[in-house]
């Protein structure tokens, strides 16, 4: 039985949250439209999600972390989505996030991209997820979807999970147009509410559409290194970057500011309908770019095998 802490996020209302960020937004993007709407129908174009929503019984998983990746990969290290559900006392949980595949299911290393309603007592688990792996044909992107090849729920090494009943409800709606600052769009969400709310820490999760431009995404090799990965510089090395093109789905998870769990604080995945997807760095077209998003602000963090040696290499 893996170790689980858990700690209630702060969790302001969706008014204040929205002010908050139309505030803060207006420094990095040149336009910018938060507010509070009904959740658009997820199952919809161009989600496809197995499920109509983000709301209830918000949560967010932390489980596992890059030390399980780096140096030296462990491959021991092996999860199941419906495991993590119970977990976080919510079975049958709709799983959107940004993680890796179990190697000993694929026969390799890649980026997954959770999209899961996980079983319950009476349905079976649905797995829209993505995976997305550097093509041996010509080491481009390759992206799949998950259940074409495997019909497990596991997933490997690490994982930052936005969980719901995905239920329909009131989410807030940011628009940001034409990015002005440094930050990519989920840093900038993340500090201003790290500014705003101080040691009052706010996890969010949600979905994003980057509408127009292209983004800087990378893609793990299918091969671990072999040896050992110790700096920032030697993991970049090591992974295979791409600029992707709009329209890319991506899946945020966020945490305004660390409560002491040794979390990754921003992580966030993307597939698209065009055969790219991976982790999202930024995007690259700052003068065209448009991002829609929808979050939702999760009640608790669950952080599930938090591992016992640790160190701050690769987390961006
Ligand atoms: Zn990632």
């Amino acid at each position: 039985m893996a170790q689980i802490e858990k700690f209630a996020f702060y969790v302001p209302t969706l008014e204040e949250l929205a002010e908050v960020l139309q505030d803060g937004l207006k420094e990095n993007f040149a336009e910018v439209h938060v507010s509070v709407v009904d959740c658009p129908d997820l199952t919809q174009e161009p989600f496809r999600f197995p499920l109509k929503g983000i709301c209830g019984k918000p949560r967010i998983a932390d489980v596992g972390g890059v030390p399980n990746l780096v140096p030296l990969v462990q491959k021991d290290k092996v999860y199941d989505l419906n495991t993590v559900a119970k977990e976080i006392q919510l079975p049958g949980a709709f799983f959107l996030g940004a993680g890796a595949v179990s190697s000993r299911i694929v026969g390799g290393n890649a980026e997954l991209i959770p999209v899961v309603q996980a079983k319950n007592e009476t349905k079976a688990a649905v797995n829209g997820s993505y995976i997305a792996m550097i093509n041996p044909e010509d080491n481009g992107c390759l992206l799949e979807k998950y259940s074409t090849k495997y019909k497990d729920c596991e997933f490997g090494l690490l994982a930052n999970l936005y969980a719901s009943e995905g239920l329909a409800g009131k989410v807030i709606e940011v628009k940001a147009h034409r990015r002005t600052g440094e930050q990519n769009f989920i840093s900038c969400i993340r500090k201003v509410l790290e500014q705003y709310y101080g040691d009052k820490p706010v996890g969010m999760g949600g979905t994003f559409i980057i509408q127009k431009g292209r983004a800087k995404i990378h893609i793990m090799p299918s091969e671990f290194s072999a040896c050992p990965l110790n700096t920032d510089g030697e993991v970049n090395n090591w992974l295979k970057f791409f600029e992707m093109k709009a329209p890319l789905i991506c899946q945020p998870v966020l945490v305004s500011r660390d409560p002491g769990f040794d979390l990754r604080v921003e992580h966030t995945h993307c597939f698209s309908h065009h055969g790219e997807g991976g982790h999202y760095h930024t995007d690259t077209t700052p003068e065209i770019v448009e991002y829609l998003g929808y979050f939702m602000p999760a009640e608790y963090l669950f952080r599930i095998d938090r591992p016992k040696e640790t160190h701050l290499v690769g987390r961006d």
